[in-house]
């Protein structure tokens, strides 16, 4: 499939589900809609589709593939969404239900391989043999990208390394297990620990922030609270950035990449950029210690959509 086709990419997130046309070198026709929960997902994106090519006056004779970013695992296969909890599918056919109804080829990756591959070509990994996308958000995720193109394992789940075990005896982790990099080094632990603070006295500010309702203090709170000189968010932001420190060490000394690229929302902030490098300088094994470079991503909600649009160009199968 030639490089300048134009293709379909749709990145469905947690809360909102993007579609463009990726023609050439942009992103046309920008639509997003709430994500649709559960089995009526496939025919909302189908009607975005066909609005989305109406209105750009695109036939659909000349799209040649339709890409889809979203929260994995997928099958072995990539046609089958086999579980994301926060968009409500269990084992759904998503690739299958767009094919037969928009009678165009679709591929579908997670989304932390999407998000990968789009930093990879045109992001913060540019130029890079091997790299790494670490999503830090709500949960933690990786893509990898070797010479171009995605590895995905024997199985097509390989990045999960948010269940790298970094404490036997720490908090429990969504997977079932205890003291996962995820349960220690996400956006939710992060605010934990800040709630926690916020219910003692060494948190004023935080306190102060959150008022009555302590459940509206979030990671970026915290962040927020700790530049604000709060001792307690200090505190609980080193506890988390160790985590990651380790964590992100973890996954340099087993790839040996040329770049570690921070994405997700907690990721993103220059705190755990910080972190990030630190960990690797000082808990990485040498040469790795001091030649893998951490770096922020620079695509934002786009990595996604660029990924999704490059699988669909059959690029970094
Ligand atoms: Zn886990």
């Amino acid at each position: 499939m030639p490089a300048g086709q134009t293709v379909v990419a749709a990145d469905v997130g947690g809360t909102t589900t993007r579609v463009v046309l990726v023609s050439g070198d942009e992103l046309r026709g920008r639509t997003s809609l709430p994500t649709v929960r559960g089995d009526g997902l496939g025919d909302a994106l189908c009607t975005t589709i066909i609005d989305l090519l109406a209105r750009e006056g695109v036939p659909q004779s000349q799209v040649a593939a339709v890409g889809v970013s979203i929260p994995g695992p997928l099958d072995i296969d990539r046609r089958r969404v086999v579980f994301t909890g926060n968009v409500s599918l269990a084992d759904y056919a998503l690739a299958d239900h767009l094919e037969g109804a928009l009678g165009l080829p679709v591929v579908l990756d997670d989304d932390a391989n999407c998000a990968a591959l789009g930093e990879a070509e045109r992001g913060a990994a540019v130029g890079a043999q091997v790299a790494v996308l670490v999503v830090v958000g709500t949960g933690i995720g990786a893509g990898i990208v070797v010479h171009g193109g995605l590895f995905r394992g024997a199985h097509s789940v390989a990045g999960e390394i948010g269940h790298i075990n970094l404490d036997p005896s720490g908090p429990p982790c969504s997977c079932g297990d205890r003291g996962c990099f995820e349960a220690l080094a996400s956006g939710p632990a992060l605010a934990a620990r800040g709630r926690a603070a916020a219910r003692g006295a060494a948190a004023p500010v935080l306190s102060e922030i959150a008022g009555d309702n302590l459940e509206a203090i979030d990671a970026l709170t915290v962040i927020e609270a700790a530049s604000r000189g709060d001792a307690g968010a200090v505190a609980a932001l080193e506890i988390t950035g160790q985590y990651l420190a380790r964590g992100v060490a973890a996954v340099a000394n087993a790839f040996d990449p040329d770049v570690i690229v921070l994405g997700g929302g907690l990721g993103r902030t220059a705190v755990m950029l910080e972190w990030a490098r630190r960990g690797v300088h000082e808990h990485c094994i040498a040469p790795i210690s001091g030649l893998v470079r951490v770096e922020t991503a620079l695509l934002g909600d786009d990595a996604g959509l660029w990924g999704a649009g490059l699988l669909a160009r059959g690029r970094g199968g």
